[in-house]
């Protein structure tokens, strides 16, 4: 059995997408737990009605909570102790 709404980080790029004026997938998300340093599309994300949390591959810590309320995003990101965006040149 599969759990659908258990995906990969490219399922955050929505909900991201609307605060960061930049592609969200691009992003290098470090974990503040492990220190583990990778794409935010290959971080693991849970769906849920309650919103979307983003976690760390290698130690399951909460990298990026993200809720939609209404008319706002709130977006909590304690769990990234850095977030590189690539920049145009
Ligand atoms: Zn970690």
């Amino acid at each position: 059995m599969t759990d659908d709404s258990v995906l990969d980080g490219n399922a955050a790029a929505g909900v991201l997408g609307a605060v960061f004026r930049f592609e969200a997938t691009t992003t290098v998300v470090t974990c503040a737990a492990c220190h583990a340093t990778g794409p935010l599309g290959g971080t693991v994300v849970y769906l849920s009605d309650m919103g979307t949390v983003v976690r760390c591959r290698e130690c399951s810590a909460v990298l990026i909570r993200a809720a939609e309320l209404r008319d706002r995003v709130v977006v909590d990101l304690r769990g990234a102790a850095t977030i590189t965006v690539a920049v145009p040149g």
